[in-house]
């Protein structure tokens, strides 16, 4: 490990703040800290002794290399400097009373943050439950249990969920290796854990609980140095922020902040877990089974139901069923009775004993199309359970293939605990999880093959962007529509003709310069969807051109009195028939800068939320993997019959937009809704975006 590592291994431990008083932290810190195998120096100017062991009364004097501070919080930053002075360079700070209690805790945690740089302290905390490191049988926490020891690595936002995490790991076959709880996040983050872990050897896997991250590009920036070798997977709470509330485009809407923690954690190649559940199921079966080399499963099973449960589920990871070579077929035809099922998922049948389930699972593990199995058993007389346990952990030892099982039922199954739990072989009563446990290692195996290639930069034209936004900004206009389509032209992007004009007599001349129909567009920066109060017409002949554009104006001023006008765009009609109405936006998150959406677009967008959203600038290869990452995409490569439409120039606008939101700060929200993809290119149709004049 880097510089961490000196945190998590120290030799003395300080207990600044250390009493005998019964139900105190001071009391329950000495008290884990019975286990350590270095020295525990307490430090309590009002004893000599605390829990048998002597005392001293400053940090100064403890000669310890980590001190756990737990005083009150106007006392904690005296103890840090005296820490600091002394030459520890490890601080846990337990305290409270910091940013969480604001106003004076707030100006309290800027000091404790100056003082960090000025001794170029390790600070965990404040606010925090402490850290945990079982090599060396550190519990410098106040959690009533320590973590049993394993390879997995744990760091907490939320201290209380420690203390319940251990509290039932202890009895779930996980263990850990360090466990942080990371409190105000003051100086150490979860970027710096994750980088620590990631060079850690006794640490195969790192797992999250997270409410916020406090540098999302620097997390990501981390975590992608971190994961092809160490998987990390996260669950972040508050999924549901109603914080996209105020967005005023629909990238704005749907691309909130839960989206770009999806697309940040995405890009750093974290596995997100939904629950609290499939975090640790990911963490077990991740420290516990090898990464598959292929997708196919096997399925064996002594129960039909459970098998088709397990089958089913497979359908939902990205895994497959795995078919079997002729070689397998003859091997289990030879093995397994009249009446079982030798294809794929294995059907051993209900009076199979030991032995015929320990062939069925050698044979289809010695397959080449095998990468990975779940071994399902419902309890029945002929079947010993700690028995095949010990024979599925052999099996899974000599294959080298990830094995999950589903042992089901209550008292028996528990007699499978041991020779499993010690193979690391995670075993579920549920058929969904043994295989969902599979379909996190092929997700893994995804991450740690994923290509990872450089932003595609792409011939644009920025100045004359810039004097797009800049114009805007002498005009002290801050919301753009269609008026503003010169800047999709300078970035490349594919726009029908048109313009904008401010008389009916102008409106004509441009409609003769285009072939056939026009569509004409109200152009008001007070009216954010057009077609919503009869804005947009759709194939306008040239003789009604003129009234069109009057009509047009009477409808806005209608609906507003004072709405600003700036004219109506004639532009050329697209053909829509062969076309996907799609959207391509960009938005700009705090934690993780610029972001790219794209998705089904036209007017029910925000109805269907079908969207995939990504970091911007983007690598051409992730472009087109949004296409990919709708449910509408058959809709793009041609479904019913219909000519598929040209995916690259979608992915290349996307990849546009990703530079020109990247290239311009100001930009803070854009809608390109609809950009009609057709089999012959793609039509940037409508535009609107939001500008930070402040920010050009
Ligand atoms: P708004 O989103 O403000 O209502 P749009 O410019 O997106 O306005 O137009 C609304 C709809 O009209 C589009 O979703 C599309 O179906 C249709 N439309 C707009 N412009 C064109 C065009 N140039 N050719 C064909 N159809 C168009
Ligand atoms: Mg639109």
């Amino acid at each position: 490990m880097g510089e961490l590592s000196p945190l998590f291994a120290p030799e003395r431990v300080a207990v600044v703040g250390a009493t005998e008083r019964p139900g105190s932290v001071g009391r329950a810190l000495v008290e884990n800290l019975a286990d350590f195998d270095g020295d525990v120096v307490p430090v309590n100017p009002n004893y000599d002794e605390v829990c048998g062991l002597p005392a001293v009364d400053g940090v100064g004097e403890s000669g310890a290399d980590l001190a756990v501070v737990a005083v009150p919080a106007a006392a904690v930053l005296d103890v840090v400097r005296e820490a600091g002075e002394a030459g520890i360079r490890n601080v846990v700070v337990v305290s409270a009373g910091f940013g969480e209690a604001g106003g004076e805790g707030a100006a309290r945690e800027r000091d404790l943050v100056a003082l960090a740089e000025e001794y170029d302290l390790n600070v965990v905390g404040p606010n925090c439950l402490g850290i945990v490191s079982t090599p060396v049988g550190l519990n410098a926490t106040f959690a009533p249990r320590s973590a049993p020891a394993g390879s997995v690595s744990f760091l907490s936002q939320s201290g209380a969920f420690v203390t319940a995490v251990l509290d039932w790991a202890a009895d779930h076959g996980v263990g850990f290796k360090d466990v942080v709880s990371l409190g105000n996040k003051a100086v150490l983050d979860e970027s710096d854990f994750v980088a620590a872990w990631g060079d850690d050897e006794g640490t195969d896997v790192v797992v999250g609980y997270l409410e916020s991250v406090e540098d999302g590009r620097r997390f990501v920036d981390v975590a992608r140095e971190v994961t092809p070798e160490t998987p990390v997977v996260v669950v972040k709470s508050g999924r549901t922020e109603a914080g996209a509330q105020a967005a005023s485009s629909h990238t704005g809407a749907m691309a909130g902040r839960d989206r770009a923690y999806e697309a940040g954690l995405r890009e750093a190649g974290v596995i997100r877990a939904d629950t609290v559940q499939d975090l640790f199921d990911a963490a077990r079966v991740l420290a516990g089974q090898p990464v598959p080399e292929s997708d196919g499963v096997a399925v064996v099973t002594n129960a039909g139901g459970p098998g088709v449960m397990a089958t089913d589920a497979v359908g939902e990871e990205p895994l497959s069923l795995a078919e079997f070579g002729p070689d397998t077929l003859d091997r289990l035809r030879d093995r397994l009775p009249e009446g079982a099922n030798v294809y794929n998922p294995v059907d051993v049948i209900g009076d199979a004993d030991n032995e015929r389930m320990r062939a069925a699972v050698d044979a289809v593990l010695a397959d080449d199309a095998v990468g990975s199995a779940v071994v399902i058993a419902a309890p029945t007389a002929t079947l010993d359970f700690a028995d095949l346990a010990v024979d599925v952990a052999d099996l899974q030892a000599r294959h080298g293939l990830p094995v999950t099982t589903c042992l089901m039922g209550g008292e028996r199954a528990r007699a499978a605990d041991d020779a499993l739990d010690a193979a690391g072989i995670p075993n579920y009563f549920d058929p969904a999880r043994a295989v969902g446990s599979l379909g996190t290692l092929a997700r893994y195996r995804e991450i740690r093959e994923r290509e990872r290639p450089s932003p595609t930069t792409y011939d644009v034209d920025r100045e004359a962007a810039r004097a797009v936004l800049e114009r805007a900004r002498e005009r002290g206009r801050t919301r753009l529509g269609v008026e503003a389509m010169p800047l999709l032209d300078a970035y490349g992007i594919p726009t029908p003709a048109g313009e904008v004009v401010e008389s009916p007599v102008d409106a004509l001349e441009v409609a003769e310069g285009i072939d056939g129909d026009v569509v004409m567009k109200i152009v008001s920066p007070d009216i954010l969807h057009k077609s919503d109060i009869g804005g947009v017409k759709v194939g306008v002949p040239q003789e009604e051109v003129y009234d069109a554009f009057e009509d047009l104006v009477a409808r806005a001023r209608n609906y507003q009195p004072d709405a600003t006008i700036l004219g109506v765009q004639v532009q050329e009609r697209v053909e829509m028939e062969s076309g996907v109405e799609t959207i391509a936006g960009t938005n700009r998150d705090p934690q993780f800068g610029p972001l790219v959406l794209f998705g089904l677009g036209g007017v029910f967008v925000e109805v269907m939320e079908d969207t995939a959203v990504r970091l911007a600038p983007l690598a051409e290869s992730e472009a087109l993997s949004m296409l990919d990452g709708i449910k509408a995409s058959p809709l793009l490569s041609g479904a019913r019959g219909r000519e598929p439409v040209d995916r690259a120039a979608v992915a290349e606008t996307l990849g546009r937009l990703s530079q020109l939101v990247t290239d311009f700060p100001a930009i803070l929200e854009l809608d390109v809704n609809p950009l009609v993809a057709r089999p012959d290119g793609v039509r940037a149709v409508d535009l609107r975006l939001t500008v930070d004049p402040d920010n050009l």
